[in-house]
């Protein structure tokens, strides 16, 4: 998306005077994989002009450098486990800690435990809303066998629909698309389960505190996206 387009964007919501509602929010977005956080994290980040911070994609840019610690985080990922509590707190705490997400952030698979979500709390950078949604698991399986992704700028496709111009090219950067190892089907499953175990509870844990919003995930991408906006009392597009 162009500069011009997020200038106007701002002016927008600024126009709507609920800028000190919107702005300036800790979001995070739960829900299991193939839900569509990505797709609604980007699409919000664009909005609200604040990043969009993804773990995974943090895991993935972190596992192809050359270190002892990369190839910790590649066993982790391939057998589709989650990488431990302690490594992920850090590495997502000290990006949390960059200028651009002072004002506020979009945190898309973290926290996914609760010790996570307890040290997200004891941070100071505790959440406003968080954004769970959801997809039966047939909707899931299908979207993730479909799925295709940028491994420079992050941006997400499918095969059929929503595919790139210029086959297995990114629209944005020119970067070659890819499959990601843990999409193939005999990861998903495994995947699916450790989301149940772990993260699920999650959902109680926001409901408790107060913040959780729940979207149902398996409406189109429009109709997702105006419910998000709606649950952030964003104006309507
Ligand atoms: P997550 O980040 O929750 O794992 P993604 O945003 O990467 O999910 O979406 C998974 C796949 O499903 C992508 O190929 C994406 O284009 C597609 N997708 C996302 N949201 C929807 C939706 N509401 N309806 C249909 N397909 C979707
Ligand atoms: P998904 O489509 O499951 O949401 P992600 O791209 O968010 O996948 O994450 C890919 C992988 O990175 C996970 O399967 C896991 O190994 C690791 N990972 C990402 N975020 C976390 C986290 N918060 N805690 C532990 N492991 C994580
Ligand atoms: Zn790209």
């Amino acid at each position: 998306m162009t500069a011009g387009l997020r200038r106007r964007e701002r002016g927008r919501l600024s126009n709507y005077g609920n800028r000190g509602e919107t702005m300036g929010k800790n979001i995070v977005l739960l829900g299991p994989p193939g839900a569509g956080k990505g797709t609604q994290g980007q699409r919000l980040a664009e909005k609200l002009d604040e990043p969009h911070i993804a773990s995974g994609d943090i895991f993935r840019q972190l596992r192809g450098q050359d270190t002892p610690l990369a190839q910790k985080v590649k066993g982790y990922m391939e057998r589709g486990e989650y990488v431990p509590d302690d490594l992920t707190i850090r590495v997502v705490l000290e990006r949390l800690s960059q200028p651009d997400a002072r004002q506020g952030f979009i945190l898309d698979g973290f926290p996914r435990t609760e010790p996570q979500a307890q040290a997200l709390d004891n941070s100071g950078r505790s959440v406003d809303v968080a954004l769970y949604i959801n997809a039966p698991v047939d909707v899931l399986v299908e979207r993730i066998s479909r799925r295709y992704t940028c491994p420079k700028c992050h941006a997400i496709y499918e095969a059929s629909r929503r595919s790139p111009k210029k086959e297995m090219t990114c629209d944005v950067c020119g970067a070659p698309l890819e499959r990601r190892a843990d999409d193939a089907p005999e990861v998903v499953r495994p995947r699916l389960q450790t989301y149940l175990d772990k993260t699920r509870p999650l959902v109680d844990y926001y409901e408790r505190l107060g913040t959780l919003v729940e979207i149902d995930g398996a409406q189109t991408i429009e109709v997702v996206e105006r419910e998000v906006d709606r649950a952030l009392r964003l104006p309507a597009g």
